[in-house]
């Protein structure tokens, strides 16, 4: 059994969703003047949905999450704002690729409101209802089994990411790997799925990885070794 349950999106799935959404929005007759891209997730979701919906006036803000100093939790806030005026009085669509917590998305919609929007409307591909305190007025899927989705504009990130908590997590107890050891550690922390990814993916991470400080290679090149063990 894998230790995080991953679901690789194809680009197709994209567009199905994205226009599934976007059908969702017109059958209810309800149509923006402007669509809100919460970057960086909705940013691929809200250009198809213009799309498929032929909105022209697309703008985005930035929502990150950041531990806040004073508690151990995570506190989501406005990196980059919006183009305030172009919302005035508009009906404004805020579209992300995903509502988990649903943090996000109600933080980029009352912002919209806060910035004078004449209503505010919440859409995305994905919403996960087990999880989530937020329900967006509109998605395409109700995702009901938790998974990290690996998007097709995410990718060298989260194989990244994956690498990264392997070894930091398994660098207690081995700080030597060797790119097929890396490879199967890969598979048995996130599944079968995750080997769908080609393996320039996970080169590209490893030079990440390096990059970051966290591994070096050998003197004979043959294996990553942890640094700081
Ligand atoms: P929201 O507030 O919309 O629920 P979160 O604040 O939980 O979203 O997460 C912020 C961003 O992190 C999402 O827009 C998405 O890009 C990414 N993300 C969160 N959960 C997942 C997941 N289960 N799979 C893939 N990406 C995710």
């Amino acid at each position: 059994m894998a230790k995080v349950a991953v679901k690789l999106v194809s680009w197709d799935e994209i567009a199905d969703w994205a226009r599934d959404l976007s059908s969702k929005i017109l059958e209810s007759g309800w149509r923006p003047d402007v669509v809100m891209a919460i970057a960086r997730g909705g940013y691929v979701p809200a250009r198809l949905v213009c799309d498929n919906l032929g909105v022209m006036d697309l703008v985005s803000v930035q929502v990150v999450h950041w531990p806040s100093t004073a508690q151990a939790i995570e506190r989501a806030f406005i990196k980059h704002e919006a183009k305030v005026d172009s919302l005035a009085g508009k009906r404004v669509l805020v579209i992300d690729d995903i509502v988990d917590t649903g943090d996000s998305i109600s933080l980029a919609k009352e912002y919209a409101e806060k910035a004078g929007a004449g209503e505010v409307r919440s859409a995305a591909l994905q919403w996960i209802s087990t999880v989530a305190k937020f329900k967006p007025d509109y998605y395409s899927i109700n995702v009901t089994d938790w998974k990290w989705f690996v998007y097709p504009w995410n990718v060298t990130e989260d194989v990244t990411n994956f690498m990264k908590r392997i070894i930091m997590e398994e660098g207690a107890s081995k700080n030597r790997w060797g790119f097929t050891e890396l490879v199967s550690k890969m598979r048995e922390w996130y599944g079968d799925e995750i080997m769908k990814v080609p393996l320039s993916y996970i080169s590209k991470a490893l030079i990440n990885l390096e990059q970051m400080g966290l591994i070096e290679r050998s003197s004979n090149g043959a294996e990553y070794v942890v640094k700081g063990k």
